[in-house]
């Protein structure tokens, strides 16, 4: 029996993500070629139903929360700086009007594919415009205001007893696991670069999360430039690890395209192809599973690229001609699906791949 596909769209999320530093208009990007390629035929749409502010303390303080309810009416910022401070707000999380409608929005992208999953209503559901994972419990950090992430397996835990959290973003997913560090009921993975002044900075091979906790954070240090040959291969590796030992009820993958060849932040050297094998990895467990987005600052590639995941998460393969369509001039001059690899140097050895293997083998070797 083929799986019943959730895929969230809404106008007024993909319009409020706009207001995003360097997201343009992507989520727009995304549904059209979606939509272009023929792919709505194989999954059922739903609208966004915004987060309440009940659901959003279930991680966010009700301090930050109810700034962002007091902000939403602002337009003097300028006078404002102290107590946006305190909140993370300014500098790469500049505060703009409407900005509690957009985290209601922003998190309840997130929350309502949570909510088919729980009912039973879809078995994967799929939110290219959620996967905030830096928004920490009472602070906006890093382009990201709210944690749709952490909200939404807060709301998967509900029905799933254990919930498995993979995040490929570039960046390390710290807010999601500094959420959980403290839990044997959701392991968090991230695969990210971890470099001197690589944004968060964060996310060391022995940084494993704390008390009952303790073994459940994995993290995966890489260097600039992994190809895709190298990325596919550890994540097998690393994921069947995880997988042997802790036995999980659902999954949530953050698909962050700054991982892609060609971004203006991210520093790695992937394609679609890459990031395609670690979903057709996840998809292999057949459990009930959330596919975010995140990352991703060269517009066009990341619409390509979810665009791409979307096909294999329906089981479809796409010709790499793009489909006339209202943005085609913007994938000029090539007009290609493809994205090829790009010439940047690769810092990582299979030796020192194979070393956080072992070392992550070992910290798992510790859990019951
Ligand atoms: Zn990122």
């Amino acid at each position: 029996m083929s799986s019943k596909v959730a895929y969230i769209k809404d106008d007024n999320l993909t319009e409020i993500c706009s207001n995003i530093p360097n997201v343009g208009d992507r989520g727009k990007l995304t549904h059209r070629l979606v939509e272009a390629y023929g792919l709505f035929k194989f999954m059922q749409v739903f609208p966004v139903k915004p987060a309440s502010r009940e659901d959003l303390i279930t991680f966010h303080s009700q301090s930050y929360v109810d700034f962002l309810i007091e902000a939403d009416e602002w337009s003097d910022y300028e006078n404002r700086e102290e107590d946006q401070e305190e909140y993370g707000l300014g500098y790469d999380c500049p505060l703009f009007t409407k900005v509690y409608k957009f985290a209601s929005l922003v998190a309840g992208g997130s929350l309502t594919g949570a909510q088919l999953l729980v009912d039973g209503d879809a078995d994967i559901a799929i939110n290219w415009c959620g996967g905030w994972h830096h928004a920490q419990r009472d602070e906006a950090k890093g382009f990201c205001y709210v944690n749709d992430i952490v909200i939404a397996i807060q709301k998967l835990r509900e029905k799933f007893d254990r919930v498995l959290y993979i995040d490929i973003d570039a960046h390390h997913g710290d807010g999601v696991e500094n959420a959980f560090s403290s839990t044997s009921k959701v392991m968090t993975v991230s695969f990210h670069n971890y470099g001197l002044g690589f944004f968060p900075g964060s996310g060391a091979v022995n940084d494993v999360g704390f008390g009952a906790g303790r073994y459940y954070s994995v993290n995966v240090p890489l260097k600039d430039g992994v190809t895709d040959d190298q990325f596919s291969w550890l994540f097998t590796r690393v994921m069947d690890v995880v997988t042997n030992t802790f036995h999980c009820d659902a999954v949530v993958l953050q698909c962050g395209a700054d991982c892609l060849t060609g971004d203006p932040v991210g520093t790695f050297n992937l394609t679609p192809h890459g990031m395609g094998a670690c979903v057709k990895k996840v998809l292999t467990w057949k459990l009930p599973t959330l596919f975010l987005g995140g990352g991703g600052y060269n517009l066009t590639n990341t619409a390509k690229c979810w665009t791409f995941l979307t096909s294999i998460i329906v089981g479809k393969t796409l010709s790499s001609d793009i489909p006339d369509h209202t943005d085609f001039l913007r994938y000029g001059p090539d007009f290609d699906l493809e994205i090829s690899a790009g010439l940047r140097k690769n810092s990582n050895t299979f030796s020192e791949l194979n070393t956080i293997v072992d070392n992550i083998t070992a910290n798992l070797s510790n859990l019951p």
